[in-house]
């Protein structure tokens, strides 16, 4: 008895934490709240801050069409902010043309932004947000350029772009 008793636990123990990795994720869905409690404003505070457009892409977790944000072709020096609370979250010379028709950055202002993984279209993907006010930005890939390999993918209703 002893020893089936502790070969099941040797074969449950693996499943349970292959199980929690695959779950937990999940758990982090429900926590794209803001960091800071000045920045957790109800659903109208937000919607007489933002236009209709961006609280649907900052709040309600929207994508713009592609190619239709004039961001995309933004090639000027600056900054790029967080349309909702003004956090700087990307540089200029980070951002590159990735041919998706969405602003694309290949790394974020260090703190700026933090990740979760949806499952909006059942593969999992990984959503990151403001780190400030936790508006929805875009969506991190591994097929981006060099040194980071990284391509943030972002709407451009979601940024305020500020030139140098
Ligand atoms: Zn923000």
């Amino acid at each position: 008895m002893n020893q089936f008793l502790s070969r099941r636990t040797f074969i449950l123990i693996p499943t349970m934490s292959i199980l929690k990795r695959i779950f937990n994720p999940m758990q982090v869905l429900a926590s794209s709240l803001a960091s800071k409690d000045e920045w957790n404003l109800s659903k109208d505070e937000w919607k007489s801050r933002l236009s209709p457009e961006s609280y649907y892409i900052l709040r309600e977790e929207g994508t713009e069409r592609a190619f239709s944000s004039p961001l995309n072709n933004e090639k000027r020096k600056g900054v790029f902010h967080c349309a909702g609370c003004d956090l700087p979250l990307f540089l200029s010379d980070k951002k590159y043309d990735s041919g998706t028709g969405w602003p694309s950055f290949w790394d974020s202002i260090q703190g700026s932004v933090e990740t979760k993984v949806d499952f909006k279209l059942i593969v999992p993907r990984t959503e990151y947000h403001c780190s400030r006010c936790g508006g929805h930005q875009g969506h991190v890939f591994n097929d981006g350029p060099l040194p980071t390999g990284k391509r943030y993918c972002n709407n451009g209703l979601a940024l305020r772009f500020v030139p140098e």
